[in-house]
């Protein structure tokens, strides 16, 4: 027997607030197919973009990255935020990382002295955050669609975690052949916890096994397990980087020279909690900023097809520092990149 329009009618005089709680979250549910007219998904910057299926997982984020805005068109690079933290097994936060690295960013300088850099000479558009989910694998879909159409349309992603899981989905669909990690973690557990194949401690396993090269930069904390499956692999440590730098950014540079297709992924606690206290899982003797910014010169190329920052945890960033660490380790990333491949 159907559902006919009275009955509904009488059903919600007599039981109105039933009614209510199963009508409501149809409608909004409704409204949210209704993209791209949809009032939750698809402001101007989407519509603007173009995308395809890749605008249907985007949410428009109030801030926008560096406080300039940038067509989608005439930009070289697209920010796109990720607030996925579903797999901390520690202190989770990560989530609101895209929404603080904007805000911050838009109090920065754009010129950096040390560098002669100027970010407002690079166009970069700000598409908003993936719409994130609580099933890891539908997240990493949507990261790879993302990735995937701004990849097509010749685009190079800047990716704002959100935990380090999400490196797995830029990287399926960017398909490089070098995957720098600035960690001081290896990510490379079978398994974390027992039985998840997927997940920030599996990470680099599961792009290792199958996709990229890793190679990392920093790594200092481990189990015995991620050091069986390391050997034989290429990485420098904390410490080598710590007590010869320039020996390290020497073999970094090489590192680099060989690969046609290159990503790089900062995890934020690659530094030394000093610098940054606001992440998930810290690790101390670990790099000062000044010094991942000089390694980060020494591995982009360009031959850079995408980058992330992942693992800021603003709820534990009291003093602002990681957060303000995070915005220009991206600024100097980004222009860093445009003028290796001659745009500026
Ligand atoms: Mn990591
Ligand atoms: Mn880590």
């Amino acid at each position: 027997m159907g559902i006919s329009a009275l009955k509904i009618l009488k059903a919600s005089i007599l039981f109105p607030h039933a009614v209510a709680l199963i009508i409501i979250p149809i409608l909004v549910d409704y409204n949210r197919l209704k993209a791209p007219t949809g009032k939750l998904y698809l402001e101007q910057a989407y519509l603007k973009a173009g995308l395809n299926k890749a605008r249907l997982y985007l949410i428009e984020n109030p801030y926008c990255f560096s406080g300039i805005r940038h067509d989608y068109e005439e930009s070289w690079f697209s920010v796109i935020g990720v607030p996925f933290d579903g797999t901390t097994s520690f202190r989770p936060g990560s989530r609101f990382a895209p929404s603080s690295i904007r805000l911050f960013s838009t109090e920065a300088e754009t010129i950096s002295l040390d560098d002669c850099i100027d970010l407002e000479k690079v166009p970069v558009s700000d598409l908003g955050d993936v719409a994130v989910t609580f099933n890891v694998e539908e997240v990493l879909n949507r990261v790879e669609t993302v990735c995937g159409e701004l990849l097509g349309d010749s685009k190079i992603p800047v990716l704002l975690g959100g935990e380090h899981t999400i490196t797995l989905g830029a990287v399926r669909a960017l398909k490089p052949d070098l995957l720098i990690c600035f960690d001081a973690h290896f990510d490379y557990r079978d398994e974390y916890p027992q039985g998840v194949k997927i997940s920030h401690a599996t990470v680099m396993r599961r792009i290792s096994e199958s996709l990229c090269r890793v190679v990392h930069v920093g790594v200092r904390a481990t189990c015995r397990e991620e050091v069986e499956y390391a050997h034989n692999r290429r990485f420098l440590t904390s410490k080598q980087v710590l007590e010869d730098f320039s020996k390290a950014s020497e073999a970094l540079k090489s590192i680099v020279e060989e690969a046609s297709r290159l990503y790089v992924s900062v995890d934020l606690d690659v530094l030394d909690p000093a610098y940054a206290p606001g992440v998930g899982n810290p690790e101390a003797c670990g790099l000062s900023t000044s010094m991942l910014l000089k390694l980060l010169d020494c591995s982009i190329t360009d031959r850079l097809v995408g980058m992330d920052l992942v693992e800021l945890n603003p709820l534990l960033d009291f003093g602002g520092s990681s957060t303000a660490a995070a915005v220009r380790i991206l600024f100097q990333a980004i222009v860093k990149t445009a003028r290796e491949k001659g745009l500026v």
